[in-house]
């Protein structure tokens, strides 16, 4: 748990009502990553307010109906869900028509990437490190865990409080924010390093499983970071740990768990 938030303002905040607990509160384990987690939210919840930002996202972006883009990222996709043995989850996938080197993924199964991404990537499996990272967030529950942190810290609690409740359009920004698409509405929320790092190292372990060639999943991050130096900075790189510590990261992890 890393919450910062004291159990006295907390218990205060309840007391007050303006921290509500959810079905699920407290922490739990969480099986993927053995990491105990604090959760004042359900993945039911979690999941009803990500598939209205999901149809926010569709409504405002550009969908790209590109049936090669569509294909290979259904494609990948699948065996990625697999590999991470959650081919019974219902995943939805979304090309957005746009430049950016970006991708989300929201609870509930629903990922997007950017033309600007698809584009990038040189073969599957580099699609596959990205869809990797992206289910590896899902694993970990870091969009749950990262709402009840800010529910906790009072960041933010009126926001989740409306979402669950009700929709308002108002706060679309911050909701998007929380689940890990702010971006999209100019809003940045990243990660935690720690999360970061963490769904990249389940995102090699899905690749592996799913027979793609991890080494791919570095050479992205290389080219990432040769593009950084340039014009301007691709979104995955303002918001994520520096390439540099993820090609470090993710080559010394290949190299522990003997996968290349
Ligand atoms: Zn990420």
């Amino acid at each position: 748990m890393e919450v910062t938030m004291s159990r006295r303002a907390l218990i205060r905040g309840l007391a007050a009502g303006t921290v509500v607990p959810l079905a699920l509160s407290g922490c739990a384990t969480n099986p993927e990553t053995g990491r105990s987690q604090f959760m004042l939210v359900s993945q039911g919840q979690l999941a009803k307010l990500s598939a209205s930002a999901w149809s926010d996202v569709k409504e405002e972006t550009p969908v790209s109906i590109d049936p090669a883009l569509n294909n290979q990222l259904r494609r990948v996709g699948g065996r990625i869900a697999k590999g991470a043995n959650r081919q019974n989850e219902n995943w939805e996938y979304a090309v957005f028509d746009t430049d950016e080197k970006n991708a989300f993924v929201m609870p509930g199964g629903k990922v997007g990437f950017y033309r600007g991404i698809m584009e990038f990537s040189e073969n599957d499996d580099q699609i596959a490190a990205i869809m990797g990272h992206e289910t590896g967030h899902v694993s970990a529950r870091h969009a749950a865990e990262r709402y009840s942190q800010q529910m906790a810290a009072g960041v933010g609690m009126q926001v989740a409080n409306v979402a669950l409740s009700q929709r308002d359009s108002r706060y679309k920004g911050e909701i998007a924010a929380i689940l890990g698409i702010g971006v999209q509405f100019g809003i940045i929320l990243p990660f935690s390093r720690k999360h970061e790092l963490e769904a990249d190292k389940l995102g090699v372990d899905y690749m592996h499983r799913a027979g793609y060639d991890v080494r791919q999943s570095v050479r992205l991050w290389e080219r990432m970071g040769a593009e950084g130096g340039g014009r301007r900075q691709p979104e995955l790189l303002s918001t994520h740990p520096s390439p540099e510590t993820r090609v470090r990261e993710l080559d010394a992890y290949i190299r522990q768990r003997g996968y290349a």
